[in-house]
């Protein structure tokens, strides 16, 4: 590949005077695409050995008894890792599917209001019903995207809203009307909220705003890097409202061009 890649920027100075700079970047991208190359990768060849490693220690676990009680009591925790292992290969390699695919995502219409409630289902599975979980469908039309990549999204969302909120807390999936014709899918808590300094950085990999604590809650620190990246792919993009002690609302807002023109099936 001989293409050669060129950033141009103007400056304006005053009222006549401009500035324009181009700057050779080629170089800069290819190792950036090795790096995106390499990890997805060394994720998917990781797959296979943690695959093989969670059969052996879930045989292990049905047979727990036959094992003398010095090995059997390491067997639950070994188990435990090598989810937390699966789950963060998982999301990398998602991660990194999502930005070598330069396209766009698919434009099919998506059944909102059954998306919507298979993913509250799936959150409240999470919740063990420890928290109050309702879908809102205030949006006729249906979001056009690809269903694997805004389940995915939505989901990330809705597990957070689970995982960083006290139990009884309240959290509401809604698809609704937006700015300039567009429409917004939101993911709204009543938990703690987070400190505003840490809102611009939320969506980078592996930031967290409580390291001991989101280890515990099993998430990899890639979800909102995902979010993010699914959103870019549908043309969209994220806001984060969120005070301390006031619940958070992460909103995703889709211009008209990702509305289906007819209503939503469902
Ligand atoms: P992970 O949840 O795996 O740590 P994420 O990228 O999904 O990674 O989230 C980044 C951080 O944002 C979390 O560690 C948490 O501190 C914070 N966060 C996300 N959602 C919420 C929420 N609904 N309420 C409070 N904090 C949140």
């Amino acid at each position: 590949d001989e293409r050669m890649i060129l950033q141009f920027q103007i400056t304006l100075y005053g009222d006549d005077e401009r500035l324009l700079m181009a700057r050779d970047i080629t170089r800069l991208h290819r190792l950036e695409e090795m790096r995106r190359d390499f990890v997805a990768n060394v994720s998917h060849e990781l797959r296979t050995p943690l695959t093989v490693l969670a059969g052996y220690l879930e045989t292990y676990a049905d047979q727990a008894e036959l094992l003398p009680p010095r090995l059997g009591r390491g067997l639950a925790s070994m188990q435990e890792q090598t989810t937390r292992m699966q789950n963060l290969v998982q999301d990398l390699l998602l991660l990194s599917r999502l930005e070598i695919d330069r396209g766009g995502a698919d434009h099919v219409p998506l059944d909102m209001a059954a998306l919507l409630e298979s993913v509250r289902r799936d959150a409240e599975a999470l919740s063990g019903g420890r928290h109050v979980i309702t879908v809102e469908l205030k949006e006729p039309r249906a979001l056009t995207g690809s269903e694997q990549e805004v389940r995915s999204a939505l989901s990330n969302l809705a597990f957070n809203a689970v995982r960083y909120t006290p139990e009884g807390s309240h959290v509401t999936l809604s698809w609704r009307p937006g700015p300039d014709h567009g429409a917004c899918l939101e993911v709204i808590d009543d938990g703690e909220g987070i400190d505003p300094v840490h809102i611009p950085r939320l969506t980078e990999r592996f930031y967290r705003v409580d390291k001991g604590r989101s280890a515990a809650t099993g998430g990899t620190g890639l979800g909102l890097a995902i979010v993010k990246h699914v959103l870019l792919r549908h043309d969209a993009r994220l806001e984060i409202d969120s005070l301390p002690h006031q619940g958070a609302t992460f909103r995703c807002v889709f211009p008209a061009t990702r509305l289906a023109t007819g209503t939503h099936a469902g």
